[in-house]
């Protein structure tokens, strides 16, 4: 589990949102100000706290994922939401449950910084999606197992190090953590909590007010999501939100996003004949729904995966250079992953060269042709790398 890196990287990027200036003139008079340390050293810093905590940090890893969560599972859930609570007052994280009728509440979360003017949010949900014991390869997804590898390359069940008698703090990069939400999202919430650890064992300052969003219905459709934050408003001002839902890069290497797509229900109803005809009677003069459907499908997107829809691109933001430079930096996989999975040409162009040089998916457009179209649900907040997703609900540890 490369924890490591994620801890090292939240760690930084919470005293690295502002410049690290030892003194200010304000007004003639200058102030000195928190001498904020270099990056690189934050992130040695922290490595090494976590190097000599793993233990520690998995324990609270493997209890918080011994919790049931799936969100219709109202005590499991609520059990979940009270653990996050503990684990975030623990860090001094002043803490409250905005509660939803039925459902798993928002841990709301707020840690202020002396003399920081600037507040990241955190967002990840607590949640996870339904699982079925039996269809689990360990039978048991609530009971998290350790493999000395990937399951799809032939990971062996090994034994946690402080059970078999070895050094407590001997875990392996490669090795991999196997539960229900241990990479969707709980292993991302117990990294943060761990990067405070470590900035507070090390006494590195944090330069950030923080807050969290802990949501606890994300797999079931975050149906309370809006309504709740909309009637805590007061509480969630901030210059940032950064989420950990969400996949690493094929390589295995974490990803930063540059924005999010969310995605949309629709319901679509095509008529056809009143009543069902024979197809020698009646084939190839009326008209078959199936074919309708088809050609409206086929007609959204050209075979180089380009929307076709009138109007669709117009409100995107083309992609900044500085984007566009970020997107070129990136490991080009295509040929590995076409291989994977068993894919002949990928749509959009390369993963790296998108052939839609854009920066945000468009909004939702009317819907052309006479289709009744109905909208069911539209997701908030679903996070998607724009260029090469893949289901980030594995149930491999995110190598953070
Ligand atoms: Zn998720």
């Amino acid at each position: 589990m490369k924890l490591g890196i994620g801890v090292a990287g939240l760690a930084a990027l919470f005293i690295c949102a502002l410049p690290s200036c030892a003194q200010l003139s304000v007004g003639g008079k200058v102030e000195t100000k928190k001498v904020l340390p270099p990056t690189k050293h934050v992130i040695e810093e922290v490595r090494s706290y976590r190097l000599a905590n793993q233990d520690r940090i998995m324990r609270e890893l493997r209890e918080f994922l011994s919790i049931p969560n799936v969100a219709s599972d109202t005590p499991n859930i609520d059990k979940n939401a009270a653990r996050l609570k503990e684990m975030l007052e623990a860090r001094g994280v002043e803490t409250h449950l905005l509660s939803i009728e039925g459902r798993g509440p928002v841990v709301f979360g707020k840690l202020d910084t002396e003399g920081a003017t600037r507040t990241v949010i955190f967002y990840a949900h607590y949640d996870g999606q339904p699982v079925d014991p039996a269809a689990w390869t360990d039978k048991t997804p609530f009971e998290p197992v350790l493999r000395d590898k990937s399951i799809e390359a032939g990971g062996k069940r090994i034994s946690f190090p402080d059970a078999a008698g070895g050094t407590a703090n001997s875990y392996q990069d490669h090795w991999r953590i196997y539960a229900r939400s241990s990479s969707d999202d709980k292993s991302p919430i117990v990294a943060v909590l761990s990067s405070l650890d470590a900035l507070h064992a090390k006494n590195i300052p944090l330069a950030v007010n923080l807050k969290f969003i802990l949501e606890g219905e994300e797999e079931a459709g975050s149906a309370h999501l809006q309504k709740t934050l909309q009637l805590h408003k007061n509480l969630l001002g901030a210059n940032l939100l950064i989420t950990g839902d969400g996949p690493t890069h094929q390589s295995g290497r974490p990803l930063v996003f540059f924005g999010n797509r969310g995605d949309i229900g629709l319901d679509i109803t095509v008529y056809g004949p009143a009543r069902s005809l024979h197809s020698g009677h009646y084939g190839n003069w009326a008209p078959n729904p199936a074919m309708q459907l088809s050609r409206l499908l086929a007609a959204m997107k050209d075979e180089d995966g380009r929307v076709l829809i009138p109007g669709y691109y117009n409100d995107v933001d083309p992609l900044s250079p500085l984007e566009q430079r970020a997107l070129n930096a990136m490991p080009v996989n295509d040929a590995e992953l076409q291989r994977e999975l068993g894919i002949a040409k990928p749509d959009g162009g390369s993963a790296n060269k998108p052939q839609t040089s854009f920066r945000t998916g468009p909004k939702h457009r009317s819907t052309p042709g006479s289709l009744k179209v109905k909208i069911r649900k539209k997701s908030l907040h679903k996070s998607r790398h724009s260029f090469a997703s893949r289901d980030s609900s594995s149930s491999i540890t995110n190598p953070l």
